[in-house]
């Protein structure tokens, strides 16, 4: 499933393309994806203009003239690919959804599963938005930080772990990186949100960003690898010291534990219980 991370990557890597550009063409498949495109979204979007891409939590935002942005989620195995002008490269099974540029360009959302999400909202109506107006703050941002962390989670009684992964709380701290940043910090998964010291939150928060930014460095360099005609990326390998490790020893130097998997919220929680308290 696509992380914050890689769907910055595929900001990042969309966006030269795709900044001034107009659209050209849209293609919106019969089938739709977690949801019906919207009605007459091809009207609304067929020749405008591109100002800008940005990322908000895991949705794409691609800002339109007359006010509009078009947003798309990857959902649970959204791909899209570049087409260069010109090429010749096959419809591929799964092919939802496709934006043609005034250049020749195309964007091709493919997505198996169809949990992706394409849609546009007025610029006015964004922070509104039932899509966006309960989401907390971006982790890589200031405002994400310990204080605010601390304040948010004084009464919170719930396991830090699972507290972390409310995107009311803060965005884009999935599963994996929520593992990684708690071991990095020392902080056991099942403590109680509230009890963790200001230290060791401040550490956390520390962490967090850390885990983040490296994984967006790590698409970065697969971007520049798959810069070929027709490239394809969003998906990348990334170095995991805690995650999907059960049973191995902890990578912690001079720790002879091995690593524990816990659920927690229906979902998988690696841990060190000697070098996480
Ligand atoms: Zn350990």
């Amino acid at each position: 499933m696509p992380e914050l991370p890689e769907v910055e990557t595929v900001m990042r890597g969309l966006a030269p393309v795709m900044e001034g550009q107009v659209i050209a063409s849209v293609y919106c498949g019969e089938k739709g994806l977690r949801f019906p495109f919207p009605d007459r979204l091809a009207g609304r979007i067929q020749h405008a203009k591109i100002k800008k891409l940005e990322r908000r939590a895991k949705y794409i935002l691609i800002y339109l003239s007359e006010n509009n942005i078009l947003v798309i989620h990857l959902g649970m195995s959204g791909r899209i690919r570049i087409l260069a002008p010109g090429s010749n490269a096959p419809p591929e099974k799964h092919d939802h959804f496709e934006l043609g540029l005034a250049d020749g360009h195309r964007i091709i959302l493919n997505d198996a599963r169809r949990f992706g999400m394409v849609f546009d909202v007025a610029e006015t109506d964004f922070l509104v938005h039932k899509s966006f107006c309960h989401l907390g703050p971006e982790p890589l941002l200031d405002d994400f930080n310990a204080g605010y962390l601390r304040e948010k989670l004084k009464n919170k009684s719930s396991a830090i772990k699972v507290a972390i992964m409310d995107q009311r709380l803060v965005v884009g701290v999935g599963n994996i990186y929520a593992c990684e940043a708690l071991y990095r910090a020392g902080i056991s998964p099942i403590m109680s949100a509230q009890k963790v010291s200001k230290a060791k939150l401040e550490e956390f928060v520390k962490q967090i960003k850390i885990v983040l930014m490296q994984a967006i460095a790590a698409g970065g360099s697969t971007l520049r690898d798959h810069r070929l005609p027709d490239g394809d990326f969003g998906y990348f390998q990334q170095t995991l010291n805690v995650y999907g490790r059960a049973g191995q020893d902890c990578m912690t130097w001079g720790c002879e534990q091995t690593i524990h998997r816990i659920v927690q919220a229906g979902r998988s929680t690696f841990y060190c219980p000697h070098c996480q308290k």
